[in-house]
C-alpha cells in the first residue's frame, strides 16, 4: 500500500474520532511522509504541531496506522516545514525511506542532547549572562577555561539548557562527549553492578573528554554511587578532561553529598542564574513565538512576561497554551484571550512548580514500589504499569515534554514515553479502576 492510500485511511477514520475544530487544526494538514517496515513517518507543518501530535495524539494515530497497513508499526512525526498542499505531498512521499531513519552526521544521536538546546536558541540577559559566558568558556576550550564549571539555579531556568549547549559544541568537534541526569548515572551504576560488569561502566565514563552532569542534587543517597562519582570525577579531572555539573542549590548546600565532593565541586567556578527580568522574559517569549513560526503580538507577549515570573519553564508553558488554544479554535491570541487563559490556568502553575521527582514518588508509594524501581529497567508487571501511570502524569499533569521524561525516567527514547503515557491516557476512559488511582495519587500530591 503507498504512504499516501494509507495515510488518507488513517486521516478518514481520525476525522470520525476527533471534534472538528481540533481536526481542522492539527490534522488537516499533516501528510504521509513514508513507511518502512518498522516506522510510519508523519509529516506536520510547524514544530509546535509535531510536540502537540506526539503529545496528545500519538497514540491514536500508531493505533489506526497499524490497523489500516496490518503492521506493528512505529509512529514518528517531523516537520514538514512552510506548510504542506497537495504538490509538496508528492514530494514528500517522494523522499520516504530515508526520512525515517537517523542522519549519519548525527552526533547528537549517542550524546543524550535536545537540538532545541543550543547557545543560539538561549536568550541572554542581566540574569543569566555570567553563567552563559562560563557556559561559553567552558565550550571553547573544554578542561582550560573553568575544571569543573558548576552551575546552580531554581528550575526551569536554564541549567539543562546550557549544559547541553556545551554539550553541543565540544560534541559537533568530535570530542567525546556525554549528557547524563545524575539519576541515570546512578543507574547505570547500580544496573553495572547487577550484571557485573562495573569495568565496562568505568571505562565508559572514564574515557570522556567531556562530562556533563545535570541535577547532582538528585545523586542517590547510596554511598557506592557516591563512591563511584567520586572517583569518575577525580579520574577525569585530573587528567585534564572537562566536568560540569548542574544542581538546584550552590555546592555547599548540598549537604546530602560527601565533603570531599562538595569541595571539589569549588574547585572550578560556580555561577548561578537568577529569575531573568522583565526584558529578558520578553525576549525570551518572543524568541520561543518565532521558533514555533506563530506571530503573537507584542502586548500579549508584555502581558505573559508581566504575570510569569518565576520560571522560563512556565513563560513556556503559557505561550504553549495560548497558540495551542488559538490554532484549536482558529482565532488570534489576544490580550484578553491571553489574560483569560493566564487566570484559568494559575493552579497549573502551582503545578508545574511540583518537581517530577514529587510525582514520581507519589507514584511509586501508591503501588508499594520504590521510585527507583521506576527508572530502573525491571519489567514486571506491577513495575511497568507504575512505569506508565508517571510517564502518563508527568506528561499530561506536569505538561512535560516525551523527551523530557524520558531523560528524567532513565534515558529511555521518547517514543516509549509516548507509547506508555497514551496507553494509560487511553484506557483510563473505561478503566475505572485505572481512573480511580490516578484520582488517588493525584489527590495525594495536589492536596
Ligand atoms: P532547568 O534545567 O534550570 O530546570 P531548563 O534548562 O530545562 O531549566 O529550562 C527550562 C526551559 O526554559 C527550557 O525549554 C529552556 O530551553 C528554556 N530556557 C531557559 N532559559 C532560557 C533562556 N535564557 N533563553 C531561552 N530559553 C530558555
Ligand atoms: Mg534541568
Amino acid at each position: 500500500m503507498q504512504t499516501k492510500e494509507v495515510w488518507k485511511a488513517v486521516l478518514g477514520e481520525l476525522q470520525l474520532q476527533v471534534p472538528k475544530p481540533m481536526f481542522e487544526t492539527w490534522l488537516k494538514r499533516t501528510a504521509g511522509v513514508g513507511y518502512d517496515e518498522e516506522v510510519f513517518v508523519v509529516g506536520a507543518p510547524t514544530p509546535f504541531a509535531v510536540e502537540w501530535l506526539e503529545r496528545r495524539m500519538y497514540h491514536a494515530i500508531q493505533t489506526i496506522v497499524q490497523k489500516v497497513t496490518k503492521m506493528p508499526l512505529e509512529v514518528r512525526f517531523q516537520v514538514l516545514g512552510g506548510g504542506v498542499n497537495d504538490d509538496e505531498r508528492e514530494v514528500w512521499q517522494d523522499q520516504a525511506p530515508e526520512a525515517a531513519g537517523p542522519k549519519p552526521e548525527d552526533y547528537a544521536t549517542g550524546s543524550n542532547l535536545n537540538r532545541r538546546y543550543t547557545f543560539d536558541s538561549f536568550v541572554i540577559g542581566a540574569s543569566n549572562q555570567f553563567a552563559f559566558n562560563a557556559a561559553r568558556a567552558v565550550a571553547e576550550s573544554p578542561g582550560e577555561a573553568y575544571n569543573p564549571l558548576f552551575l546552580y539555579s531554581g528550575v526551569g531556568l536554564g541549567k539543562t539548557h546550557l549544559l547541553q549547549a556545551i554539550g553541543h559544541v565540544c560534541a559537533s568537534r568530535g570530542r567525546s562527549t556525554r549528557y547524563v541526569t545524575s539519576e541515570q548515572f546512578t543507574n547505570e551504576f547500580i544496573t553495572s553492578i547487577g550484571t557485573r560488569t562495573t569495568e565496562d561502566f568505568r571505562r565508559r565514563y572514564r574515557s570522556l573528554e567531556v562530562l556533563l552532569v545535570d541535577d547532582v542534587q538528585f545523586l542517590s543517597g547510596k554511598e557506592q554511587t557516591h563512591e563511584s562519582f567520586f572517583h569518575t570525577f577525580n579520574d577525569l579531572h585530573t587528567s585534564g578532561n572537562q566536568v560540569v555539573i548542574s544542581s538546584d542549590r550552590p555546592p555547599h548546600g548540598l549537604t546530602r553529598l560527601e565533603d570531599r565532593l562538595r569541595s571539589r565541586f569549588q574547585w572550578g567556578l560556580t555561577a548561578d542564574i537568577q529569575i531573568p527580568d522583565l526584558e529578558t522574559r520578553m525576549a525570551i517569549l518572543a524568541s520561543k513565538s518565532e521558533h514555533l513560526g506563530v506571530q503573537v503580538d507584542d502586548s500579549v507577549i508584555e502581558l505573559i512576561a508581566k504575570r510569569v515570573r518565576q520560571s522560563v519553564r512556565d513563560l513556556e508553558g503559557s505561550l504553549n497554551r495560548m497558540i495551542a488554544e488559538s490554532q484549536l479554535m482558529n482565532v488570534p491570541i489576544t490580550v484578553q484571550s491571553a489574560a483569560r487563559i493566564l487566570d484559568d490556568s494559575a493552579p497549573e502553575d502551582v503545578r508545574q512548580s511540583i518537581d517530577p521527582r514529587e510525582i514520581l514518588e507519589a507514584v511509586a508509594g501508591h503501588y508499594g514500589l520504590e521510585a527507583e524501581s521506576l527508572i530502573a529497567r525491571g519489567r514486571t508487571k506491577k513495575v511497568s504499569r507504575a512505569r506508565q501511570v508517571a510517564m502518563y502524569m508527568l506528561i499530561y499533569e506536569l505538561n512535560m515534554t516525551p523527551t523530557q521524561v524520558g531523560r528524567f525516567l532513565g534515558g529511555r527514547d521518547h517514543s516509549t514515553i509516548i507509547h506508555g503515557a497514551g496507553k494509560i491516557n487511553g484506557e483510563i476512559n473505561e478503566d475505572m479502576q485505572l481512573r480511580q488511582e490516578v484520582m488517588d495519587i493525584k489527590e495525594d500530591m495536589f492536596a
